[in-house]
């Protein structure tokens, strides 16, 4: 089955996100690679897009235990047999998982690192059929980064143990001297590196001066009702202070802080998870252990101690790729704060680079110019545009302004169903966004899919989530569509201005191989992508504003070329499916997006 079949059958999305798809031929290939990528990028269906296709199992090493747990359930939950073996789980389910693993029966099965260590841990790996191991999480190998793990110098073992067996090593950490540690110990040097921008372009960037903080907050917070928020505070007892000020204005909040028992702690994250109580004022230990998609707003209270950090807890914002907001309240004051525990410092070279460290956050607060731009700037990456289009300096606004933003679904009905989603979970014992992310809600509350063949055309939608939820969906929109008279709509009716983001370094070689004049085709056999992925590749360049001679392709004719324009104007979007309903078979896919891309290039 085709990648693009198995992406829609398993995981239910129509196409792949930036660079997805050349690693994931890549990793078929059985070559090593590196993957570097922000939070949200979608690094998880690199390796897992992968296994489905491998006749032998993929070995997953990851270092969290609530993540693996949740990594699993997710995959079970799209009908792909996977399993996790930790230091949690009694001896007669590691034995039933090992059979299972011998028998074949498991396309992917996920180690806690320290098992490596353990010989007959290894022993058991030489039993299997294993084709490719991927190392998530992989900066934990390397003393430089934030979250060194002892434990994954194991990995060692298994490049000596196994050595023809490809090795796909996954991150989010942009830093260079990280990355050379990555390679070098787990031995890639043969393996190309795929690193895409570290644009996260629906994170909205804020600050404002920390004047009425707390009011402003409340404002920011109640214009989300029920939607996830994280506040980051220096101190524990001002994560107490904020979560209780909260509570006494009516908001269902919690603080979460290492000052907490265990259980309360984890008491804390699980509410979180479940959507019982959306709102969390903690210090910057709260998020490790959480791949919440749906978290909309990340707020910081105070000074953070590095741009690194900011950027990293900022990160735990929309992760589900939905436009979300980071917002940070600004006094230069804070700086004392830091300075305190800095005076504590006995290593005086430390102390210094603490204290640039915090210049340049002061730096980034104070900016008079796109603010995305200095933090691409700040990681290394070149041709950044000046402007961003949705930060505070590329748009000011006041806090207590913005005007509800535009929502082209209904509201009222992605209420009701993320009410169901709610339920659902419940009775399932998971968290909600692992039924379906709210992105697929959306698009229900927009499209009113009646009958499940509508439905499976929903991103998010694969072939279990199909079996498993169908029927509910689609008798509560049913419920709700019916009585008021609502048809079926097709897509989008309205065009969305798209963020202007870098564009990442694949589509610059598609684009320079298509300055080079030529086709399609050669440039998707060249490089191992779909005519599709390439056109999207050039359709990216030219929404970023880069203009495009596309002279030399064979077009249709212009009679064809202006129905296609009148029939994308008529629906007011250029999504191919309105289109496609109003010109009839007479119009292939294939046209039409060959058209929209020349419609695009040449626009009148
Ligand atoms: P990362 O590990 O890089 O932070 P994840 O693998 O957790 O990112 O993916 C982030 C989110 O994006 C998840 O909710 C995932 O289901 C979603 N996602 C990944 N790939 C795609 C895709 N091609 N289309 C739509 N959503 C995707
Ligand atoms: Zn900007």
């Amino acid at each position: 089955m085709a990648m693009r079949d198995l992406l829609k059958k398993y995981f239910g999305y129509d196409s792949f996100r930036p660079l997805q798809e050349e690693i994931v031929n890549h990793c078929v290939s059985g070559q090593d690679a590196l993957v570097l990528m922000p939070t949200g990028g979608g690094k998880s269906l690199c390796y897992q897009l992968p296994a489905l296709k491998f006749d032998g199992i993929t070995i997953v090493i990851s270092p969290l235990i609530a993540l693996m747990k949740d990594q699993v359930d997710a995959l079970t939950a799209n009908g792909i047999p996977a399993a996790y073996l930790n230091s949690t789980l009694p001896y007669p389910e590691v034995a039933r998982i090992e059979a299972q693993a011998k028998q074949g029966k498991l396309k992917l099965l996920y180690l806690a690192p320290e098992r490596l260590a353990n010989p007959s841990t290894r022993q058991f790996l030489t039993t299997l059929k294993i084709s490719l191991f991927a190392v998530d999480e992989a900066h934990c190998i390397s003393e430089w980064g934030h979250d060194f793990r002892p434990d994954y110098r194991n990995l060692d073992l298994l490049r000596t143990q196994f050595p023809g067996i490809p090795m796909l090593a996954l991150t989010a950490t942009a830093n260079p001297r990280v990355r050379d540690d990555i390679v070098s110990h787990l031995r890639l040097g043969r393996g190309r590196v795929f690193q895409s921008s570290f644009n996260r372009a629906n994170l909205a960037y804020r600050v404002v001066p920390k004047k009425k903080a707390f009011e402003g907050l409340l404002a920011e917070i109640r214009r989300r009702p029920d939607e996830a928020v994280i506040i980051y505070c220096f101190s524990r007892n001002a994560t107490e202070k904020v979560a209780d000020d909260l509570k006494a204005n009516g908001i269902n909040a919690a603080a979460y802080h290492a000052g907490l028992s265990p259980k309360d702690r984890a008491r804390v994250q699980e509410k979180f998870i479940r959507d019982e109580v959306p709102v969390i004022a903690a210090t910057i230990a709260f998020g490790m252990g959480i791949d919440k998609p749906d978290v909309r707003l990340v707020v910081h209270m105070d000074l953070p101690k590095s741009v690194e950090g900011y950027y990293q807890e900022t990160g735990r914002a929309g992760r589900d790729g939905l436009p979300s907001e980071c917002l940070f309240f600004y006094s230069a004051g804070d700086r004392i704060k830091h300075e305190y525990f800095i005076r504590g410092m006995d290593d005086l070279d430390e102390r210094q680079r603490v204290r640039v460290q915090l210049q340049e956050m002061m730096r980034y607060a104070e900016l008079k110019t796109c603010r995305r731009a200095f933090l691409l700037r700040y990681f290394g990456e070149t041709g950044v545009p000046e402007t961003c289009g949705s930060c505070d300096v590329c748009v000011p606004r006041a806090v207590e302004a913005k005007a509800e933003p535009v929502q082209d679904f209904d509201q009222d009905l992605f209420e009701e169903l993320r009410l169901l989603r709610r339920n659902l979970a419940a009775t399932r014992h998971v968290p909600p966004y692992m039924i379906v992310g709210d992105k697929t809600l959306q698009e229900m509350a927009r499209q009113f899919p009646q009958s499940r063949e509508h439905l499976i055309g929903i991103t998010g939608i694969g072939r279990e989530k199909l079996a498993q939820y169908g029927g509910a969906f689609v008798d509560a929109i049913r419920a709700y569509a019916v009585p008021k008279g609502i048809p079926e709509r097709l897509a989008a009716t309205t065009v969305r201005a798209r963020p202007v983001k870098a564009i990442s370094s694949s589509t610059r070689e598609t684009v320079r191989m298509f300055e080079a004049k030529r086709s399609l085709e050669s440039i998707a056999r060249e490089r191992k992508l779909s005519v599709v992925t390439v056109l999207n590749h050039l359709e990216e360049a030219l929404d970023n504003g880069r203009s495009l001679d596309a002279s030399h392709l064979s077009a249709p004719d212009d009679d064809r070329l202006e129905r296609m324009r009148e029939a994308f104007r008529e629906a007011g979007t250029y999504m191919l499916a309105p289109a496609k309903a109003k010109l009839g078979d007479a119009y292939s896919y294939d046209e039409l997006r060959l058209g929209r891309f020349l419609l695009k290039a040449r626009p009148q």
